[in-house]
C-alpha cells in the first residue's frame, strides 16, 4: 500500500464501484452508499470513484465493489476485466474487493454462460460456478463464519449459477434458508476478497459487512452511535421476520 490512511483529511479511502453500467441489479449501487456512509461517520475520508465498462480499472483503489448482472452483461464484463487486468492486479496487491453475485461468479475460474457453457473467470477468488439445475430466487439467511465476527446475514437472490469452493477459499457462511452456492453454503472469501450472492442491498441489510470490509482496508473502527445504527437494526429485524413467516 502507498502512504496509511488517516482521519485528519490525509489520503481518502478510493471506494471503485466497477461496472455500474453493466453490473448493478436490485439496488446492489447501495453497497456502495453504505461503505461511504459508514467511513463518514467514523470521519474517515472517501472518494467513490464509478468506472464504467469502456474505461480502464484504476489500480490504486482500497474497496473494489461489484454488482449482479443479467447472463449477456456479466459475460461482457468478464472478458473486458480480463483484458484489463487492473482489478486483478488490484486484488493481487491486496486491495479489498467485494463482490455480489455475478460480480462474484465472475472473480472465480469459471461461470456458466447463456447455455451452461463454461466461460472463463478472473480467478481472483478459487472458486468455479456453473449453471444450476434451477434458478434460486427469494430471501436467503445465512450464518458467517465465526471467525469474522458478523451477525447473521440477510438477503435477496435470484441466480441460476453454483458455485463450489476450492482449497484457497472458504466459504463466507451457512444457509439456513435459501440457496446460496448451492451445496448449503453461501459466498466464498480469501484475504480480503469476499463474494456473494447476496442482494438487497447486501450491505444495506448486514452493516456488520460493511465494517468488516471497511476494517479490511483502514484497521479497527469505532463503533458507531446507537442512533445511526437504528435504522439498519429496523430493516434487519422486518427482513429477518419475513423470512421467519413466509419462509
Ligand atoms: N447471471 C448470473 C446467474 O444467473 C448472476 C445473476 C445475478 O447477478 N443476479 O447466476
Amino acid at each position: 500500500m502507498t502512504e496509511p490512511i488517516r482521519a485528519d483529511g490525509g489520503r481518502r479511502v478510493r471506494l471503485v464501484w466497477v461496472y455500474p453500467d453493466l453490473l448493478s441489479t436490485y439496488g446492489d449501487r447501495g453497497n456502495l452508499l453504505v461503505l461511504a456512509r459508514r467511513a463518514s461517520l467514523r470521519e474517515i475520508p472517501v472518494e467513490t470513484v464509478e468506472v464504467n465498462a469502456d474505461q480502464p480499472v484504476p489500480e490504486d483503489g482500497d474497496i473494489y465493489l461489484l454488482g449482479g448482472g443479467e447472463d449477456l452483461p456479466q459475460i461482457l464484463a468478464a472478458k473486458r476485466l480480463r483484458t484489463d487486468g487492473g482489478l486483478a492486479r488490484a486484488a493481487e496487491r491486496g486491495a479489498v474487493v467485494f463482490a455480489v453475485c455475478a460480480g462474484y461468479q465472475l472473480l472465480g475460474h469459471e461461470f456458466g454462460g447463456v447455455d451452461g457453457e463454461r466461460l472463463a473467470g478472473l480467478s481472483i477468488l478459487d472458486v468455479t460456478s456453473g449453471r444450476g439445475d434451477r434458478r434460486g430466487v427469494g430471501e436467503i439467511v445465512a450464518d458467517v463464519d465465526p471467525t469474522l465476527g458478523v451477525p447473521r446475514l440477510t438477503g435477496f437472490e435470484n441466480h441460476q449459477g453454483i458455485t463450489k469452493i476450492g482449497q484457497g477459499a472458504r466459504p463466507l457462511a451457512r444457509v439456513t434458508l435459501g440457496v446460496g452456492n448451492g451445496d448449503g453454503t453461501e459466498g466464498a472469501f480469501a484475504g480480503k476478497v469476499l463474494g456473494t450472492y447476496l442482494h438487497g442491498p447486501a450491505l444495506a441489510r448486514n452493516p456488520g459487512l460493511a465494517d468488516l470490509l471497511l476494517s479490511w482496508a483502514v484497521g479497527p473502527l469505532k463503533p458507531l452511535p446507537t442512533a445511526s445504527e437504528e435504522w439498519a437494526r429496523q430493516l434487519r429485524a422486518e427482513r429477518l421476520a419475513a423470512t421467519t413467516t413466509t419462509g
